[in-house]
């Protein structure tokens, strides 16, 4: 009785959704000539369809000018990367001078831990989420391990308590202050990629600088999800990748931000020819003057069919509106947890949700625990036409996105899931 309601209120959200044309930009796969419901663009978003001729536009003017594109294409390949801080700003929250669109995710992550964690032996200590992203833990060991530091004592995972799915954010502030004096990084995913839970980047920056570490984030699972402000909130350094949410297809290059106070710091940091000052890069002088931005970070021209991509793809994100996408994402995401409160109650003890409930610790991605039974709930979704992610040891992750799920569809999923646990 209740799930037909939400149905109903679905069938409305879409009727009034001012996002309802958007969903034709993108191409959704099909199966047996029937579209799936593709819940999996936390993974890897879907392809826009203005992506081939933006891609197509760069292969023509490489056939028709060759070395001359670098100047003659409609967008000059020596100056690309500038298209970006101006589409990113609005999505992460930051100055123009303070983005930069460079290599991938965990390139990025080492570039950046090469400038802004610079452990001392009172001072050596990373603070991250326990459960972080695999290449992100790869990372932060092998960096610890670089400066001749001991992983097992440097590094700091904070966990949710016995019991509980996600981290309090009290745990993690009490944690900040207990290492306070031998914190030298706090490095937290934005969003965790396994529960989905958003962290209160705001705070955790305010009180890690406060004991006087550097605050940077990993925002893989938040660029292009939840409403951020990397500028206000003073976060030290941020990197993320383009083919999650933000739609610019397998393997795109990342964006970085880096606040502007660095820019003009004497950090240390891993330089290249494209970080070096414009109006004389060309005269390949020994010595090296840094651009005054984020660019000064940038080592390598850039990879442009890649880049024609995420143009397309931001170009969409341009259009639809940072505003109205976080007012969507929040109706879709009211919506799930709506139909998942039912489900528990038709189907206690079933499944766990370990995502946080509370629309302001999480974004579109809701993780679902089955304790028994899961790999079968998401053969018989996936037979059903419902993509969404498995992980071991029972989780099935699901996020659908303002720019093309529909509101049904999250209903479709709930009714899909009662069925399938009632058998
Ligand atoms: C997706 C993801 C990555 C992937 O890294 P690549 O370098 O792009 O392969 C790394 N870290 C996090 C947190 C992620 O979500």
């Amino acid at each position: 009785m209740k799930l037909a309601s939400l149905s109903e209120q679905a069938m409305q959200l879409n009727r009034q959704d001012p996002l309802s044309g958007f969903r034709d930009r993108f191409h959704i796969p099909q199966r047996e000539a029937k579209e799936v419901v593709y819940f999996t663009g936390n993974s890897l978003g879907l392809m826009p369809k203005n992506v081939p001729a933006y891609v197509n536009r760069e292969l023509n003017d490489w056939a028709t000018f060759g070395v001359e594109g670098h100047f003659q294409s409609k967008h000059p390949w020596l100056s690309y990367h500038e298209l970006f801080p101006s589409l990113l700003a609005p999505i992460v929250g930051a100055l123009d001078s303070e983005i930069v669109v460079m290599n991938q995710l965990t390139v990025n992550l080492h570039l950046l831990m090469v400038s802004f964690y610079r452990p001392t032996s009172s001072r050596h200590k990373i603070l991250c989420e326990g459960r972080a992203f695999s290449s992100d833990q790869y990372a932060m060991e092998s960096q610890v391990c670089f400066h001749g530091f001991d992983p097992q004592r440097s590094i700091v995972e904070i966990f949710p308590r016995e019991g509980e799915s996600y981290i309090r954010k009290q745990d993690l502030i009490e944690a900040i202050r207990l290492h306070g004096e031998e914190l030298a990084l706090v490095l937290l995913g934005g969003v965790n990629y396994y529960t989905g839970q958003l962290f209160d980047l705001r705070e955790i920056t305010r009180e890690g600088q406060a004991h006087g570490a550097v605050v940077g984030f990993d925002l893989a699972h938040a660029a292009g999800n939840v409403s951020l402000q990397l500028h206000d909130w003073g976060v030290d350094f941020a990197t993320w990748c383009s083919y999650k949410y933000l739609n610019s297809g397998p393997g795109g290059v990342s964006g970085v931000f880096i606040h502007e106070r660095h820019h003009l710091s004497d950090l240390p940091r891993f330089e290249g020819w494209w970080g070096y000052r414009k109006a004389d890069r060309f005269q390949m002088n020994k010595g090296f003057i840094p651009i005054p931005t984020a660019e000064a970070w940038q080592l390598s021209n850039a990879p442009v069919l890649s880049m024609a991509a995420h143009h397309a793809a931001l170009s969409v994100f341009q259009e639809a509106g940072m505003d109205r996408l976080h007012a969507k994402r929040k109706q879709l995401s009211e919506l799930m947890v709506a139909g998942l409160v039912e489900l528990q109650a038709l189907h206690s003890g079933k499944f766990e949700v370990l995502t946080p409930m509370e629309m302001s610790e999480r974004g579109c991605q809701t993780s679902l625990y089955f304790s028994t039974g899961g790999k079968s709930v998401h053969t018989e979704l996936e037979k059903a036409g419902f993509i969404c992610d498995w992980r071991e040891p029972g989780v099935i992750r699901l996020a659908p996105v303002p720019l093309y799920n529909l509101f049904s569809e999250v209903t479709d999923f709930i009714c899909c899931l009662d069925k399938i646990l009632k058998a």
